[in-house]
């Protein structure tokens, strides 16, 4: 037993003490079966939320109307959740209510793969109602259940199979596979930041050619903005997924953006469909831009300097991409421009408006991002002596 379930050991004797059941569930179960590392240990009990509570000393209502509670032990959190059910699904995602049930079959039975679907006691034992241990030996991510079914009660499960299928380089099973290609417009009533999540995972999968051309090949791409029309570029993308992982969000998504060929405007446009944060959408449109660039052949000093703090992700997304680029070399340039932004420019507006008695205005703007530029292209040494020299020509040349 991996030393997070060693730790929680204490949080399931507590509960069982009192009369109640208590398991390790989800993916922290199936992560130790494939010999994963796990990050959070989820907990499955038949205690009420209130039940929870009253059992131990420092709890926050992480998700109470669904049962969950977060058990606070050991600078640790656990999030614990009652075992429950899901009724009538009437609009394809969230279940019209939950109900807290006694018995940990009816949960197990609501999740969502085989793989997922297990139960760890306290002495190691795994339950396993679904066969998804003979799932886990095979390679094989299958539906708990009637497929069909659970991707009408929540359509969201659809780009989890893919998204597990990338991730653990698992075979989508056919019936499951064939209920996604016959249920994909369900995607269409799943909101936005849902099916972002995970498909941001499948992209840094290691499987991740695999899941995005069952994304494709199950049409679930037509229900997602900007990805509606599969054409070379799509592909293209997935085949580059082949050899090689994107590490995190920025890079899978700027890798993306990339190989659709998209425009720094239109990467904002797309990025906003998909609800991406102003960091993210920042960093993605400073990147693409340097990336186009580099598509098209050497770039100057100027540009690596606009990239800014993006250099490091166009940089790991070129590495990723077609691009043949010296990324040594780049990133050297980089790191010898002599200014990295405009504060580190040795003359400013207040040394225009003091030493030149120059007041804000066209000019005084146009002055200051000439020297920005010269200093950047390495015409122009950064010492306050040079560029007001050089100011001072400027300012006197407008005036004749
Ligand atoms: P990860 O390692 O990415 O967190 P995970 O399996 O823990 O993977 P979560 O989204 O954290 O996935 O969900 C925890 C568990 O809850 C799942 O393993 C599954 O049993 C269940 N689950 C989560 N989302 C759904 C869903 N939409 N439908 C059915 N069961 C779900
Ligand atoms: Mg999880």
């Amino acid at each position: 037993m991996p030393a997070e379930f060693v730790a929680a050991l204490p949080i399931l004797e507590t509960i069982e003490a009192a009369g109640f059941e208590a398991y390790f569930v989800g993916g922290s179960v199936r992560d130790t079966l494939l010999g994963k590392p796990i990050h959070d240990v989820d907990i499955a009990t038949s205690a009420y939320p209130e039940e929870v509570k009253a059992l131990f000393e420092r709890t926050v209502d992480t998700g109470i109307e669904h049962g969950t509670v977060m058990i606070l032990d050991h600078g640790q959190g656990y999030e614990t959740t009652t075992f429950r059910t899901e009724s009538t699904y009437t609009d394809f995602r969230r279940p019209d209510e939950v109900t807290f049930v006694r018995s940990l079959a009816e949960d197990l039975k609501r999740r969502d793969f085989t793989v997922n679907a297990f139960a760890l006691t306290k002495d190691g034992e795994i339950i396993d109602m679904f066969d998804g241990l003979s799932d886990m030996d095979n390679h094989i991510l299958r539906a708990v259940g009637e497929a069909e079914e659970r991707f009408h009660e929540d359509a969201l499960r659809m780009m989890r199979a893919v998204r597990f299928a990338a991730q653990l380089d698992f075979k989508i099973e056919a019936a499951t596979l064939q209920a996604i290609k016959d249920n994909a417009p369900l995607l269409a009533n799943i909101a936005i930041e849902r099916t972002n999540v995970e498909f941001t995972k499948l992209l840094q999968g290691k499987a991740a050619r695999y899941g995005l051309l069952e994304m494709i090949a199950t049409n679930l791409n037509q229900y997602m903005p900007g990805l509606e029309v599969v054409d070379i570029d799509l592909i293209g993308y997935a085949e580059l997924l082949a050899d090689a992982q994107p590490q995190n969000d920025v890079a899978a998504w700027t890798l993306l953006v990339f190989e659709l060929g998209l425009t720094p405007e239109d990467a904002v446009v797309f990025l906003k469909k998909w609800k991406q944060s102003n960091d993210m959408v920042k960093t993605i449109k400073a990147s693409i831009k340097l990336l186009n660039k580099l598509r098209l052949g050497d770039v100057a000093a100027w540009d690596l300097y606009e990239a800014g703090n993006a250099i490091d992700n166009v940089l790991a997304v070129a590495k990723l991409s077609e691009l043949v680029v010296d990324v040594a070399g780049l990133k050297s340039r980089y790191e010898d421009l002599k200014i990295k932004n405009k504060g580190e420019l040795a003359f400013n507006g207040g040394n225009l408006t003091k030493e030149l008695g120059m007041q804000p205005g066209p000019l005084f703007g146009k002055i200051l991002a000439t020297l920005e530029q010269k200093v950047v292209a390495g015409d122009l040494n950064n010492s306050h002596d040079v560029l007001l020299a050089e100011a001072q020509t400027m300012a006197e040349k407008a005036k004749k």
